[in-house]
């Protein structure tokens, strides 16, 4: 059995529990699905334990064997232009619905000071967490590491990635015969990741099992009802988005069946959508990338854990709908020009918000002060935050289809021939 139909059968099984012990208030099984919560973050734990070492061994690998930096310098502006590119078109597809469902013009007062006093308190601790979360400003700086273990340690990537680029490009004009050792080590370091990596992915189908079993029994039904409108416009500007204009991009651009390229990465946006977490998913991002979809290393080690950490085209859409959302709930009215400011933040803010659950519902704060909405912020958020778990996991699955999109375009623009990887000549 494939591993995503694997991971399939989890999340509906876990849906089904889940749901069995919300809607039927079964106690005992909720408090079940509780306890088990621990194994489904230990399942997450062990994921990201492998981005570190696959991460620097895989990109110090990929750089080192570029040999050519200035093709380093060409992917990079690849890359950057078609994330920046991407987003601002998810913040626009994010606008146009909202400017047409109006989604805040369809909750009523009752509801809207119910939520306020149920979610008040909780929206006041993220705006403490945004004004201790270091601006977009901070994060580009913060890209030169003063001390590339502690970036390591605290999974800033932005800042690993930064030096291990520049210690691959310091190996290639290394002497024989120490570039070769070098490189052999990452090489088995690489190698040994990978393994790890389909280990653990042997577990994916019962920690989704419980992850999903354990949001669904505790989810709000109630509050669904109430904010139906807003998520189904959320939902609809996400499915346009990762089912619409990374087609039409894989298509045009990469000139790649889009059909084909959704049927090879499925198992991603899966655990992407039981976990909320671009970085747990990056192990298996590049794995696929390389493995189903035949994009080189050096490509996949680049592109890859860079858009986990910058490219959130699902997450700036989400901001987006909620800003108009918010904008509309208190009769303030953003024309065009505030819109515009939209679409430059959002994609901003999408960037300096990290690859981990929830990040984009505090970034989203830095959104809502650049049209003017600093009086709403807090009233805002206490509005939407009891929906934003499943909306994590929605737009934690565009985000990471997101990166392997521009993988395999930017695979493509370099002269590689996609979907015959090693996984491909296994089943041929
Ligand atoms: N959970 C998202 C991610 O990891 C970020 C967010 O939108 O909160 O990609």
């Amino acid at each position: 059995m494939q591993l995503y139909t694997k991971i399939l059968i989890g999340l509906i099984a876990g849906a089904v529990v889940g749901v069995i012990a919300n809607v039927g208030g079964i106690e005992p099984l909720q408090s079940f699905l509780g306890a088990l919560e621990p194994l489904g973050t230990a399942f997450i734990n062990l994921i990201t334990m492998v981005v570190i070492p696959l991460v620097v061994a895989s990109l110090l690998v990929g750089t080192a064997s570029l040999g050519d930096l200035r093709k380093l310098g060409r992917i990079g502006g690849k890359t950057l232009l078609y994330y920046m590119m991407t987003t601002a078109i998810a913040v626009t597809i994010g606008l146009v619905v909202s400017n047409v469902v109006r989604p805040g013009s369809r909750v009523d007062e009752t509801t809207r000071v119910e939520l306020s006093e149920r979610y008040g308190g909780d929206a006041a601790a993220r705006m403490d967490m945004a004004a201790e979360a270091p601006s977009w400003v901070e994060t580009l700086m913060g890209v030169i590491p003063r001390n590339p273990v502690q970036a390591a340690a605290n999974m800033d990537l932005l800042p690993l990635i930064f030096f291990t680029i520049m210690f691959g490009a310091a190996i290639t004009v290394v002497d024989e015969p120490y570039r070769n050792q070098v490189v052999g080590f990452f090489q088995g370091v690489n190698q040994a990741s990978m393994v790890l990596i389909n280990w653990i992915m042997e577990l994916a189908p019962y920690a989704v099992f419980v992850l999903i079993a354990a949001v669904v029994a505790n989810f709000g039904l109630d509050l669904m009802r109430s904010l139906l409108v807003y998520t189904l416009v959320v939902v609809t500007g996400l499915l346009l988005h990762g089912l619409g204009t990374y087609a039409l991009m894989l298509r045009v651009l990469a000139r790649i069946n889009p059909i084909e390229f959704y049927k090879r990465i499925v198992a991603v946006p899966l655990l992407a959508f039981s976990t909320s977490s671009s970085n747990a998913t990056l192990p298996l991002t590049i794995e696929t990338a390389e493995q189903e979809l035949g994009v080189s290393n050096e490509v996949a080690s680049f592109v890859l854990p860079l858009g986990a950490t910058i490219n959130m085209d699902g997450t700036a859409l989400y901001q987006a709908v909620a800003v108009m959302f918010i904008a509309q709930i208190y009769g303030i009215p953003l024309d065009w020009a505030d819109q515009l400011i939209v679409v430059m933040t959002a994609t901003l803010a999408s960037i300096g918000a990290a690859g981990v659950p929830s990040a984009g519902i505090i970034t989203l704060i830095i959104v809502l002060n650049s049209v003017g909405l600093q009086g709403q912020v807090q009233a805002g958020i206490a509005l939407i935050l009891g929906v934003d778990r499943i909306l994590d996991m929605l737009r934690t699955s565009v985000n990471v289809t997101g990166d392997l999109s521009c993988s395999a375009f930017v695979a493509r623009t370099e002269g590689e021939s996609l979907f015959d990887g090693p996984a491909a000549q296994r089943a041929a």
